[in-house]
């Protein structure tokens, strides 16, 4: 997934973010309103009348989305699980909770919401179209209202598919959660079930899609893939998370530590350490305290001939929260850091005092060797 998000607003202290990906669909969504579903049930209206019925319901299928987020973070956040953001991007909305939910059942109470909203709008809608349409208000109005209706009970309804990460795939979690009391066991039967639900879509996709409905068949292949991605990826993480519970950096780092000074010249740096442990990174320290990170990186665009001159000090990525880890965080927090950072290993500090360091490999060995012990 396109990983830029823009900022728009905040509703309830919570940040609505969109991904750039997201107006690859908006710009669908209008074009097929405007030139298509429009054009097709209402001939008689003008061009204009088209092009400001699609963008307008276009729109407020966006406020739509938001609102459905909404519901879930609305809810989350009374039962004290803090939402990061909302982001909108290609598929929809996702609401970023910054931890699970405690209990199946606040758990049911957070899915539910979403879904719960959308089908109140679908009602609200509704109502407005048929108060709209006996009340002879200009062209256009009535049609888009009927549309929105229309779509908000098809969200609903899409995200009680109960495929995990979908809403409904979530209710079936926090069901199964409930019945077995294990969190794990249930994350795992319903993202299997994410991950069927997945095919099935794409094998309807294709199926539209020989049968001449060439793009409502490509967007069911594309939901399927990301469905079956996303349900591997959720299953992983609630993996991650529950087996390395607890397990803070201090716990697996390796204490011995080999890191080099500030004052070493590149030449030095190279020959005796590069060769010789066949690291691909060194903490520089200033006799235990932690200044900074140097790695192959830095010396790529460094010529030869500057080895000798040239200091760690002058090229190291200084010391910052980013090339670090402290001991008493959490293990699988800094896995998702340097796997989102792409960094292979972290100086571990304790104050500002090297005590160890932290790899990804280290990381995904203990988690290995935890999820052996627990079977
Ligand atoms: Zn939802």
């Amino acid at each position: 997934m396109l990983r830029t998000n823009f900022r728009l607003f905040r509703v309830f202290g919570i940040p609505i973010e969109i991904n750039v990906s997201w107006f690859i669909i908006f710009g669908l969504v209008s074009w097929s309103l405007v030139s298509l579903y429009f054009p097709t049930h209402y001939p008689s209206f003008s061009v204009t009348t088209h092009w400001v019925m699609g963008l307008v319901a276009a729109l407020l299928l966006f406020v739509s989305v938001v609102l459905h987020e909404l519901g879930h973070s609305y809810v989350a956040k009374t039962h004290g699980v803090p939402i990061k953001c909302i982001t909108l991007f290609l598929f929809g909305g996702v609401s970023q909770l910054t931890k699970e939910s405690s209990d199946p059942v606040t758990e049911i109470k957070i899915a539910i919401a979403g879904p719960a909203v959308s089908y109140v709008l679908m009602m609200v809608f509704f109502a407005l179209y048929y108060l709209v349409s006996q009340s002879g208000s200009p062209e256009g109005v009535a049609p888009v209202l009927r549309y929105l209706a229309y779509v908000n009970g098809i969200l609903g309804t899409f995200n009680l598919i109960p495929g995990f990460p979908l809403d409904g795939g979530r209710l079936l979690r926090a069901f199964l959660w409930k019945v077995s009391g294990d969190l794990r066991r249930a994350t795992y039967i319903a993202s299997k079930v994410g991950g069927i639900v997945g095919i099935v879509f794409i094998v309807l996709g294709f199926l539209l899609v020989f049968r001449g409905a060439f793009i409502g068949g490509l967007w069911l292949v594309l939901i399927g893939f990301f469905l079956r991605q996303a349900a591997g990826a959720s299953y992983l993480q609630v993996v991650i998370d529950s087996t390395l519970k607890g397990v803070t950096v201090g716990d697996i780092m390796k204490p011995d530590v080999v890191t080099v000074s500030e004052d070493l010249s590149i030449q030095s740096l190279v020959d005796d350490y590069f060769f010789k442990y066949h690291f691909d990174c060194f903490p520089v320290s200033d006799e235990g305290r932690l200044k900074g990170l140097i790695t192959v990186n830095e010396l790529k665009d460094l010529p030869r001939a500057k080895w000798q001159e040239t200091r760690v000090g002058d090229v190291m990525q200084p010391d910052s929260q980013r090339i670090r880890a402290h001991v008493d965080e959490e293990a699988s927090q800094v896995l998702k850091r340097v796997i989102r950072d792409r960094c292979g290993k972290l100086p571990v500090v304790s104050g500002d005092r090297i005590v160890g360091i932290i790899t990804r490999r280290g990381i995904m060995e203990a988690l290995k060797v935890f999820s052996d012990l627990s079977h």
